[in-house]
């Protein structure tokens, strides 16, 4: 798209239709008011927008594109906004128009024989997890931006978080999907079935494309049986390899039982308790390793608490676990899981970070730890390093921020540079520069070097076949 200004985008009539289609409360155009849908998260990325359109159905979806493909007008999709990688964010020069799927907020169904879920896709993934329980049902999708991310883009980031090492990505729970494609048609594939082999599989398009392909709508999540037993421990650790030796005991025990396994260096946990100082230890002494375990099963009588104290008790006489402390009551369990929750807010309250959300192999991670810290250390003496992350799915967020008092601003200049440092490191474990926050824009240049070949025509190609005119979030994961 040629570079449009605000005003020559939304002209009076392009106004007065979009008004029409979704009422004086589904528009906003006054700067004051579309500022906050033009800020992402980690306020990396600073857009502008002729205005912020919120339709109520699928169907004033498909209309709104309809209006902008007409017009050839550029659309950011746009759910909670607690995207890290500013792929809601719309472009600084002022010509693309934000969508957001807030007021489509209904839970259409939940059955429970069906162990299904159909909701509107701006449903926040909260309410979705609180309607599941409710139904003695749980949907194991679960962050630390819950109670702002929806459901749309949550799929459309093919989100990750706590469970994944049980339960998989958001990927492995969409059943279905309702789409709004580039050209204003909606396509319903809502359906709930578990097999269906019937051509190109549609909806695994959508899923983590990041609102580069058409606007999901609605969709059909996978439910699991409510767990009854739950048992949630705290530990230091020795080192990032005792972790993951840990990691290990723990599945070869119960493996089918463990439901997260988070871990994180002293350093971040250090920052959880300086940033929120109502946050206490479990543990007496501070250490540099933590690991936060989780086991899990539908049976209330499945003893978690003692298999998981076993377990632990034999790591501590190996030397893998130095001090544990399990959660006595669900108000423990929440209040340890609070900790960990509050790592991203914490670090946004500390520093300008850069972040690296990667994945190697889960047996690297030790290593890849080492290495990434080693290469950073040499090469920007001055920044500090902590890394957390999903241990038992391989996904490490190896964060940097700049030395005590150093400024926020010239730090930020180092970003490429210390991308580029730690996903050489990644290279060399044939990992991903990419685990589960996406592309967006912030690492769409990227795509040549990792994705570029077939791979990346391939993507290109099919972005073409649906996006003719590229309207569809453009300057987004493609390069
Ligand atoms: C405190 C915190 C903790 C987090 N923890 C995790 C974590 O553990 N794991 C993890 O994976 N992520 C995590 N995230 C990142 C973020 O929450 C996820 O990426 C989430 O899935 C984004 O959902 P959203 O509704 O906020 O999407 P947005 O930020 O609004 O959008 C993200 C992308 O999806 C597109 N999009 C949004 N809605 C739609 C739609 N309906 N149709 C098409 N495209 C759409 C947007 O255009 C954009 O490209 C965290 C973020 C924060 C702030």
């Amino acid at each position: 798209m040629s570079e449009r200004t605000a005003a020559s985008v939304v002209n009076s009539e392009l106004r007065s239709a979009l008004t029409n289609l979704v009422g004086e409360k589904g528009c906003l155009f006054d700067p004051q008011d579309t500022a906050a849908y033009c800020e992402d998260w980690r306020q990396l990325y600073q857009g502008q927008t002729p205005a912020v359109v919120r339709p109520a159905s699928a169907a004033e979806v498909a209309s709104i594109v309809r209006i902008c493909a007409e017009r050839r007008i550029a659309i950011v999709p746009q759910g909670g906004n607690t995207g890290m990688m500013g792929g809601a964010t719309p472009s600084a020069e002022g010509s693309q128009i934000v969508l957001s799927l807030s007021r489509m907020n209904k839970i259409r169904e939940l059955d429970v024989v069906d162990l299904t879920m159909t909701l509107d896709a701006g449903v926040a993934l909260k309410t979705a997890q609180e309607a599941a329980a409710a139904e003695n049902c749980t949907l194991p999708l679960s962050m630390g931006s819950e109670g702002t991310a929806q459901i749309g883009g949550v799929i459309s980031t093919n989100a990750g978080g706590n469970n994944t090492v049980r339960y998989g990505n958001a990927r492995e729970m969409v059943l279905g999907l309702e789409v709004v494609l580039p050209d204003g048609r909606i396509w319903n594939g809502l359906r709930r079935l578990r097999k269906d082999n019937t051509g190109y599989c549609l909806r695994q398009l959508f899923v983590g494309a990041e609102g580069t392909l058409g606007i999901v709508t609605a969709a059909v999540l996978k439910l699991v049986p409510r767990p009854h037993d739950v048992a949630l421990a705290f530990c230091s650790v020795p080192s990032a390899q005792a972790a993951l030796d840990l990691f290990v005991l723990c599945r070869r025990y119960h493996p089918g039982s463990i439901q997260a396994f988070e871990y994180m260096c002293g350093e971040i946990v250090d920052l959880v308790f300086k940033h929120f100082p109502d946050t206490r230890s479990p543990l007496s002494q501070r250490a540099d390793h933590y690991v936060l375990v989780e086991l899990a099963d539908a049976s209330p009588d499945a003893g978690l608490r003692e298999k998981l104290e076993d377990v632990l008790g034999k790591a501590m006489d190996s030397g893998v676990v130095l001090d544990a402390a399990l959660a006595g009551s669900s108000a423990e369990r929440l209040a340890l899981w609070q900790l960990r929750e509050n790592f991203s807010e914490a670090q946004k309250r500390e520093a300008a970070i850069i972040k690296n959300d990667v994945s190697v192999p889960v047996s690297k991670t030790p290593a890849f730890i080492a290495q990434a810290t080693q290469a950073c250390a040499r090469k920007f003496p001055d920044i500090r390093i902590m890394a957390y992350g999903h241990l038992g799915d391989g996904n490490i967020h190896f964060h940097l921020f700049p030395a005590v008092g150093a400024g926020n601003a010239e730090f930020l200049k180092l970003d490429h540079a210390i991308m580029d440092t730690v996903n050489e490191v990644v290279r060399r474990f044939d990992g991903s520069f990419s685990a589960e926050h996406g592309v967006g824009q912030l690492k769409a240049y990227m795509m040549e070097k990792w994705r570029g070949g077939v791979e990346l025509d391939t993507m290109r190609r099919i972005k073409t076949a649906l996006d003719t005119m590229g309207i569809m979030n453009p300057g987004k994961v493609l390069p």
